[in-house]
């Protein structure tokens, strides 16, 4: 938990006077909500019932065979419905914004991942969704807007400065600040001003329960946990029960992107391009440019690509309790190979720099040890980022062949789509 917010000096509440009634009752109501019995008992049927809980702990033997040294283990996280962990806090944040009595979800989402499991979550609960996304994200990222839109969510193209996830987070904001009586604004990494980052956190820390749990019963010891960090949902959440101890080691993957330059990856806790600062209602390490503004980031996975990180990583990181390490894509699509070829299983890219971080590990570690890595998400979504890269010639067929057939309109009218 937070100290009135704060983890060492970062978290905080920096936001403007009308928020801060909202933030006040949803820290109420959410300690209200997980000493409920009838509360904890609904997040658990979703969770069994929706999402698809527990999620197996895989022992990688062929992974392990060939690298030949620690053991690993994967948290098949990408398991969960809508394909990756963010779905255990947006059903979380959803179902307490029930209880509170709200008719109304706002989100913010970049990829779209985020907004995808708010926008199913509301579906299923019974809430209306509005999600907001950068006119450029949503040209972008068109399968999940499609999808959000399946789920019957209102998917807004924000206009306004770079038109990508930090003008979305600002609309996002607006909406928030002048619907409140009736609405929640559901963020999406263990970010934001206080109480977000415990909430997301509580809500993520299943994750790390289970697999605690599930070594437990297994006899396993582990030695290392490793998770990729974007927002660092994942990472806190799965670490979340070991953080008060000294051991397992907790290593956190950031995107190496292409390289050590400002502008070339996302690397806020490793690298020397990041300071403090207070953006979008926190305080924590980010990258800015040299006027002060968020850095452009870089990263092959869109979820790892972000300036900022969430304010309990940033203390971890420099107590010394978290170990960061920056993964680049290359390895990154390496490791994507790697355990979809041993193991047949299909890591998001997002999750194969925690996968990368755990095969360095284990190389270094004798044969006795074990070390767990969260994949996050599965990499199905992926295909368009990865397909152009492992097949290239073949995919830019299979596209001229899709634009032809679409061209010719056939299916489209039988449908009864565009004329
Ligand atoms: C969004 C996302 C991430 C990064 O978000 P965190 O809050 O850092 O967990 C990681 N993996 C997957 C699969 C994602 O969709």
């Amino acid at each position: 938990m937070s100290d009135h917010g704060y983890f060492d000096r970062f978290g905080g509440k920096y936001v403007a006077e009308v928020l801060r009634r909202p933030l006040d009752e949803l820290e109420a109501a959410f300690a209200e909500a997980m000493a409920d019995a009838k509360f904890l008992a609904e997040l658990a049927a979703v969770r069994d019932d929706f999402i698809g809980r527990p999620t197996p702990l895989l022992f990688a033997e062929n992974a392990t065979r060939e690298i030949g040294g620690a053991k690993i283990y994967v948290k098949m996280e990408g398991l969960a419905h809508t394909g990756a962990h963010k779905i255990n806090n947006a059903i979380g944040q959803v179902l307490l914004a029930k209880r509170m009595g709200k008719t109304r979800i706002v989100a913010e989402t970049g990829a779209g991942q985020h907004g995808l499991a708010t926008a199913s979550a509301c579906a299923r609960l019974g809430l209306e969704c509005v999600v907001y996304m950068g006119e450029v994200d949503v040209r972008r990222q068109q399968p999940n807007v499609a999808a959000m839109e399946l789920y019957g969510a209102t998917v807004v193209p924000v206009t306004a400065g770079s038109r990508t996830l930090k003008d979305a987070i600002n609309e996002a904001y607006r909406d928030w600040s002048a619907s409140f009586p009736t609405t929640h604004y559901v963020i999406g990494s263990a970010l934001g001003p206080a109480p977000y980052p415990d909430i997301v956190r509580e809500f993520q820390s299943v994750i790390g329960r289970e697999t605690r749990d599930q070594a437990a019963s297994r006899g396993i010891e582990i030695e290392a946990l490793c998770a990729c960090v974007g927002g660092g949902s994942n990472a806190i959440g799965f670490f979340s029960p070991f953080i008060d101890r000294s051991h397992p080691r907790l290593i956190a993957a950031e995107a190496g992107g292409i390289g050590p330059g400002v502008g070339e990856n996302s690397v806020r806790m490793g690298g020397a391009a990041s300071s403090d600062g207070i953006v979008h209602g926190y305080k924590s390490r980010f990258l800015v440019d040299a006027d002060g503004q968020l850095a452009e980031t870089r990263s092959i996975s869109a979820g790892l690509d972000y300036p900022g990180i969430g304010p309990q990583l940033a203390a971890l990181g420099e107590n010394g309790r978290i170990e960061f390490c920056a993964v680049g894509d290359a390895e990154a699509l390496d490791a994507v190979r790697f355990f979809a070829r041993t193991e047949g299983v299909l890591f998001a890219l997002e999750s194969a720099h925690g996968g990368a971080a755990a095969m360095r590990l284990a190389r270094e570690l004798p044969r006795d040890t074990s070390v767990i890595v969260n994949m996050s998400g599965r990499g199905d979504k992926d295909i368009f980022i990865t397909s152009p890269i492992f097949r290239p010639s073949e995919w830019r067929e299979f596209l001229r062949d899709e634009l032809a057939r679409l061209e010719s309109g056939v299916e489209i009218h039988a449908f009864g789509g565009e004329k």
